[in-house]
């Protein structure tokens, strides 16, 4: 099958004055469709650097990405940050729904998703006005209402109790049945136990991948 993503050899460092960090350290890796992939390792190891290099946010030094990011389409691939990254100046509604009105085709209805992740009823309220814990449901609801080839989530319940996360965990592993690839970074074992693939990640190097069993994750 062909690979939604393929990176070869793909190298990232950050210099700060003298000293160098290698953060992604000639990782190559291809991203089966239909498949949700953890990224694991422990804090510093580069998995959010390396997210940030499959999405085209950050260049690489030495290697090469082929994926979504370069085709300029960017209904095909869906971003879940970190930082979460809602615009305050807009409903929990309207950023939810902020990749349709730039242009992507919609996959689901913006309600439906909402009230999936549990947050319907704070549709009309400003990001702060909520919890850290809904505004991070609400960006996982925003990656969820294209049918991105790509769905790319750091860390995506850092915020989440055991309850909601189950319904982020279901409302990932629904999309990457539906026939995309979702990659995701995390510590979470909840999470990890829907993973079809799991690949670790220490000091920039990604070690391997294997089905999910045995998974450490530290
Ligand atoms: P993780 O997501 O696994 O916690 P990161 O990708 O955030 O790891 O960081 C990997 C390494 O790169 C760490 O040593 C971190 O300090 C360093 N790093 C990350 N971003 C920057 C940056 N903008 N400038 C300098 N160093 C950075
Ligand atoms: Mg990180």
């Amino acid at each position: 099958m062909t690979a939604i993503v393929r990176l070869a050899g793909v190298t990232k460092r950050y210099r700060r004055g003298r000293e160098v960090v290698t953060a992604v350290d000639d990782v190559s890796l291809e991203l089966p469709p239909g498949s949700m992939i953890a990224l694991v390792g422990p804090s510093g190891s580069g998995k959010t650097t390396l997210l940030n290099l499959i999405c085209g946010g950050d260049e690489a030094d030495d290697g090469t990405i082929a994926g979504p990011h370069d085709t300029a389409d960017w209904s095909q691939l869906a971003i879940v940050p970190q930082t979460i990254g809602l615009l305050p100046e807009l409903t929990m509604r309207e950023n939810v729904g902020l990749p349709i009105r730039l242009g992507a085709p919609a996959a689901t209805d913006v309600g439906e998703v909402m009230e999936r992740l549990g947050i319907g009823l704070l549709a009309d309220r400003p990001p702060e006005e909520t919890s850290l814990g809904e505004q991070q449901r609400a960006a996982v609801a925003r990656a969820l209402v294209t049918a991105p080839g790509l769905l790319i989530a750091d860390e995506p319940t850092s915020h989440q109790d055991e309850a909601n996360t189950d319904r982020v965990g279901e409302a990932l592993a629904d999309v990457a049945a539906s026939g995309s690839c979702v990659l995701v970074a995390t510590h979470d074992g909840r999470l990890l136990d829907r993973c079809t693939m799991v690949f670790h990640m220490r000091d920039g190097v990604v070690t391997g991948a294997g089905d999910g069993v045995g998974v450490d994750a530290t």
